[in-house]
């Protein structure tokens, strides 16, 4: 089976570092900045002798690039809303970035999960963090997903992270399988 999961959030607020960190087990602290759309592959064993094949999208956040980040919409099955807890503008954003993959696929066809990334950054006095995990939680609940926090840069939730993506997409495929009338469907 394989997933296809695309990533989504404002330029820098990590989507490429947290996938580095996801596949690679690497951090780069000037990473290059993705144009268009970037490609990852990660192999998930869901119990013993069972793997699932994730392909991620990962997309640059500007505004110039949507239209070519559209067309990888239509095939994902899972989405990671990413935002950074230390800039409130990517946190304000989330809604902007969901309501964009929902207006162009099948409704409840993208299982997403929210994800407050760079959590490294309120380590010592929480005096770079903005957003709450409490105001988080309280948004994704709003939404109807999961809530998570991670960073890439210490790797910290990393793992876990991704895990609970794959489980929520996964439980969506068994109980809410698509019609075959669906065509672009890639699993
Ligand atoms: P993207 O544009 O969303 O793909 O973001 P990048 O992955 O290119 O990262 C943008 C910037 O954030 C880079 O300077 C990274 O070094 C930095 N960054 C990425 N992940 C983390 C993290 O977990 N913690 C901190 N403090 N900085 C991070």
């Amino acid at each position: 089976m394989i997933l296809s999961i695309i990533m989504l959030g404002d330029s820098t607020v990590g989507k490429s570092s947290l996938l580095k960190r996801y596949t690679e087990d690497a951090f780069l602290e000037n990473i290059n900045q993705t144009v268009g759309v970037d490609f990852y592959v990660h192999f998930l064993e869901v119990e013993p002798g069972v793997r699932i094949k994730l392909q991620f999208w990962d997309t640059a956040g500007q505004e110039r690039f949507r239209s070519v980040t559209r067309s990888y919409y239509r095939n994902s099955v899972g989405g990671l809303l990413v935002f950074d807890v230390t800039n409130r503008a990517s946190f304000d954003h989330v809604k902007d970035w969901h309501d964009e993959v929902c207006e162009r696929v099948v409704p409840h066809r993208v299982m997403f999960t929210l994800l407050g990334h760079k959590s490294d950054c309120d380590a010592d006095d929480h005096s770079e963090r903005v957003i709450s995990r409490e105001e988080a939680e309280k948004l994704a609940s709003r939404m109807g997903m999961p809530y998570v926090e991670a960073s890439a840069k210490t790797g910290n939730n990393v793992q876990e992270a991704f895990d609970v993506l794959a489980k929520t997409t996964i439980i969506k495929i068994f109980f809410f399988p698509l019609k075959e009338t669906d065509s672009s469907y890639t699993y």
